[in-house]
């Protein structure tokens, strides 16, 4: 008899034991896909079993939907045909995008600013045939280059002057990243992380904890500090994401409007922010600004945190970022 018990309770043990692995198993399971769009690498990816995947298809399609639309190297888009004839545009989408775009650029005292397209195509960034150009080319450049000769009225986009020519490539992933996660909550998801290279959005906690998100190191290997996030996105704009050698001398795709060469002082400008699209457009502009300026930038702004790495490898954050960082490996700059 007393041998039955025994048996009996080991019995029931076992399939205990069983029960919790193979829930902790489907706990733990995640879809995830990685798809080339937006001109990078980007993964969604949904903890949970296979039934989740459409919902990735969903996300993934508004993004590649937004590729296209935004895209001012896409013949077939709006902006091509305003940038290259002058075509007027009327389109809620692409004005409300753009109005938040000159607001940044407003704000951030033209650090920021979508009209960049003469230089961005002068260095070579759009065909690939890369230049260091003259002096005097940049200068001809700069006299398209304005915000202010770009208006939003009713829904329809004007431009002041024929030679404006935009270029969203500063924030259009950022509202890709904002519309895919749309998608997600709208089909019920509540946990999710969606990186749209390297910008992020962590949707919910993944297993009851915050998601954790690394920094990526500008000047090497691995990352320079960990976050743990939930319903938030972690933006970066760094000097390695496309750029060209000539003579020993880095020359990346982020240029500051008002000298017309890439913006020298930061290695990396991370930004965290509720909003995806402003995260993005913040990123950009904070890397434009010298460091010092970057920061207090970001210390007024009461919707964002940044993390930045000077050109130097100094690194220094806002505030509000104290609390919830892990540093490793760094040098950190003077108390902000
Ligand atoms: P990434 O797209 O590599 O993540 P960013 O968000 O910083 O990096 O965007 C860089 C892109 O923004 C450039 O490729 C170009 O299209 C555009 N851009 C470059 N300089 C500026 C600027 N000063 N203001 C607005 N957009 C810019
Ligand atoms: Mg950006």
């Amino acid at each position: 008899m007393k041998k039955k018990i025994i048996l009996a309770i080991t019995i029931i043990l076992c399939l205990l034991v069983v029960v919790y692995i193979i829930k902790k198993r489907r706990g733990s399971q995640v879809q995830k896909q990685t798809r080339f769009v937006m001109d990078t690498y980007c993964t969604i990816q949904i903890p949970g079993k296979k039934e989740v995947i459409p919902f990735i298809e969903k996300s993934f399609q508004r993004v590649e939907e937004i590729d296209k639309k935004f895209n001012v190297l896409n013949q077939e888009s709006p902006l091509f045909n305003f940038n290259q004839k002058n075509e007027t545009i009327v389109d809620k989408e692409i004005c409300d995008l753009v109005s938040i775009a000159l607001q940044v650029s407003k704000d951030s005292d033209g650090s920021f600013d979508i009209t960049v397209y003469p230089l961005l195509k002068l260095w070579g960034f759009y065909s690939g045939n890369y230049t260091v150009p003259e002096k005097e080319r940049i200068g001809e450049s700069l006299t398209m280059v304005g915000y202010e000769n770009v208006v939003t009225r009713d829904d329809t986009l004007l431009k002041i002057d024929d030679n404006i020519a935009l270029d969203l490539g500063g924030i259009a992933k950022g509202y890709a990243l904002k519309e895919a996660v749309k998608e997600l909550k709208k089909a019920g998801v509540s946990s999710a992380l969606v990186d749209l290279g390297g910008d992020l959005y962590a949707l919910g906690t993944h297993n009851g904890k915050p998601w954790k998100v690394g920094i990526r190191n500008p000047r090497g290997e691995g990352v320079i500090g960990v976050l743990e996030v939930s319903d938030i996105c972690v933006v970066t704009s760094g000097d390695y994401e496309r750029f060209f050698e000539k003579d020993g001398i880095k020359y990346h795709h982020i240029i500051n409007p008002i000298t017309g060469y890439p913006a020298r002082d930061m290695a990396s400008v991370t930004v965290i922010c509720k909003d995806a699209v402003k995260a993005d457009a913040w990123s950009t502009a904070l890397f434009v600004m010298e460091p010092d300026k970057a920061l207090s930038t970001a210390e007024e702004i009461p919707y964002l945190e940044a993390l930045v790495v000077t050109s130097k490898g100094k690194v220094l954050f806002s505030s509000g970022l104290k609390d919830d960082m892990e540093l490793s490996n760094v040098e950190t700059g003077d108390d902000t």
